[in-house]
């Protein structure tokens, strides 16, 4: 337990929490949304400071991050806990243990461990992922700090719901970031994930003009959020705001959690919600989760060449040369 960064006491011992968008004001004893921070006699709280329930080395593709550092290892760590709720939730095991089962387990790992962790295991990168990294902010920032003065860079795969003071802490530190884009509909945030979208859209731009390295994903799932037109909608805001150029990741939907009764998406639809994509000027459009897809490697958006062909995670074939295309010498959005 730590105390929490970003929170107001009020006078009748109640606190707001200025971590995230849902503004939680929390009551002495009670927990915010993300049951993960405590008010305690007009003090917050986080129980999730040296908790880790997940570290693994991944490919960064798995984050996914297919412009940043691609090939490289990502060091991938998590806590419990989530500010969202989704139904769909494709890791609820532990995004909402402290909500379903009202606890917060994990092995104690501090800041300056995670670092040298991802240093002994030869990571270009950590990556704050698998749950919400904004509900773990203080160890995240801690180590993002850390990570920099080893030449480390960080990732946040995250539902871009934190506030825009804790962006404004986090983005120095902060090189690269997917950010969820779960639908372009106010009432899919409210109705399906416990949220709203308009702070997801400020936060997008917000991060895009912070100098963070934007992906987006968004999952696609059968009858809530696979309308064309929506699709395109999405599309237009991520070429206008973001630029042609910020590379989208659409991926396939497994049922799971609270969602089990729905179908698998086709890859019909994914195939159909990318070339829209396309259709609309975005440059790098991805279909996930279909391993084997075309969707998934890197083409020149000038001349049509294959510039990096990928297997699921692993890359195939690389042609980038100095983030450009070999063939026509268009650039290429990446990080190399
Ligand atoms: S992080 Fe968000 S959900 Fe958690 S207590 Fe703070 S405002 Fe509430």
């Amino acid at each position: 337990m730590k105390k929490a960064l970003l929170y107001e006491p009020q006078e009748n011992g109640n606190v707001i929490c200025h971590l995230c968008h849902h503004q939680c004001v929390i009551k002495n004893d009670h927990w915010g949304i993300c049951k993960v921070r405590q008010n305690k006699k007009g003090t917050l709280f986080t129980w999730v400071y040296d908790r880790i329930i997940a570290e693994h080395v991944d490919p960064i593709e798995k984050k996914p991050l297919f412009h940043f550092l691609p090939g490289s290892k990502s060091y991938s760590v998590a806590t419990a806990g989530c500010n969202f709720q989704c139904q769909f939730c494709q890791n609820s095991s532990i995004a909402q243990m402290p909500r379903d089962q009202g606890r917060i387990s994990g092995i104690p790992m501090t800041p300056g461990q995670i670092v040298q962790s991802a240093r002994n295991q030869h990571c270009q990168s950590i990556s704050f992922t698998y749950t919400e990294p904004t509900i773990y902010f203080e160890l995240a920032l801690e180590t993002a700090k850390k990570a920099h003065e080893q030449g480390i860079k960080n990732v946040f795969v995250s539902n871009g719901y934190m506030s825009e003071e804790a962006i404004t802490m986090i983005a120095p530190f902060l090189d690269a970031a997917n950010i969820d884009l779960k639908s372009i509909e106010n009432s899919f945030y409210k109705k399906y994930c416990g949220a709203r979208l308009q702070p997801v859209l400020d936060n997008l731009i917000l991060l895009k003009n912070s100098g963070v390295f934007l992906e987006i994903t968004t999952l696609l799932i059968t009858g809530l959020n696979d309308n064309p037109q929506k699709i395109k909608k999405a599309a237009a805001f991520i070429a206008k705001e973001l630029g042609k150029d910020t590379p989208w990741h659409i991926s396939r939907f497994h049922p799971t959690y609270r969602m089990k009764d729905r179908p698998a998406t086709s890859v019909t639809s994914l195939q159909t919600a990318r070339q829209i994509g396309m259709d609309v000027g975005l440059q790098y459009v991805y279909t996930g989760n279909i391993p084997g897809d075309e969707g998934e490697s890197t083409f020149c958006h000038h001349c049509g060449a294959l510039l990096i062909e990928r297997y699921g995670f692993t890359i195939q074939k690389n042609i980038i040369d100095d983030q450009q295309c070999p063939k026509c010498q268009t650039p290429v959005n990446i990080v190399t």
